[in-house]
């Protein structure tokens, strides 16, 4: 496939930037610079000369990079995935399979019914949005960058499912987490530390048990 490119749909991406919108082998809409200007084409419509590759770059998310390139060093795994929800309960999959420094976000439904939401490149954070990223998505991904245990413990919360192998969770630790201990010691995270709602109410416990056989 030639590099260059004309593109003819010219509009904002959700970082503000104005860029040129090209559509992948897979079918995915992608953004590139404009380095060229804006040429008005023979039909009236604004178009650009790109190259394919010249991908934009929204920002650098680092610290959501950082968490994911832990957790895949940390366990050796081959492949990742990591569910979380937005503020309004709206599933986003953070995909990532070896080989690749992108780090895919969708809204995980099945490869050609899903929405692709984002790349966030996995080595130095730098990130784009898809065309149809919304601000949701956005504020999700500005959350987990900053903090990304928070972001699984609201997932725990909203599902009792982990955020990692989607497996129920039953113990209020992993709920409190958000993944399960299996996982938190796959991907060397805390577990169990976190929950001081579980420290109180088992101190309380004793507490009330060492009454109750003071009084019998
Ligand atoms: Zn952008
Ligand atoms: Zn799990």
């Amino acid at each position: 496939m030639a590099l260059e490119a004309t593109s003819t749909v010219i509009k904002q991406c959700l970082c503000g930037a104005t860029v040129a919108w090209l559509m992948s082998s897979r079918g995915n809409v992608y953004s590139v610079e404009i380095r060229n200007g804006v040429v008005i084409d023979t039909s009236g419509n604004e178009a650009a000369n790109v190259i394919r590759n010249d991908f934009h770059e929204c920002g650098a998310y680092r610290g959501l990079a950082k968490f994911m390139r832990n957790a895949i060093d940390r366990s050796g795994a081959k492949r990742l995935r990591v569910k979380l929800l937005t503020a309004a309960n709206l599933p986003v999959l953070l995909s990532w399979s070896e080989g690749n420094t992108a780090l895919h976000v969708s809204d995980g439904m099945p490869y050609h019914l899903s929405t692709y939401y984002a790349s966030v490149n996995i080595e130095t954070g730098g990130f784009r949005f898809g065309e149809r990223a919304t601000v949701e998505v956005k504020n999700l991904l500005e959350a987990v960058d900053k903090r990304p245990l928070e972001a699984a413990r609201a997932y725990g919360r909203a599902t009792n499912e982990c955020c990692f192998c989607q497996q129920p969770l039953d113990d209020e630790r992993s709920i409190l987490a958000g993944y399960g201990s299996h996982c938190a010691k796959k991907f060397a995270l805390p577990w169990g530390t976190g929950g001081e709602n579980t420290t109180k109410r088992a101190k309380r416990t004793r507490k009330a048990v060492r009454i109750d056989s003071d009084s019998s």
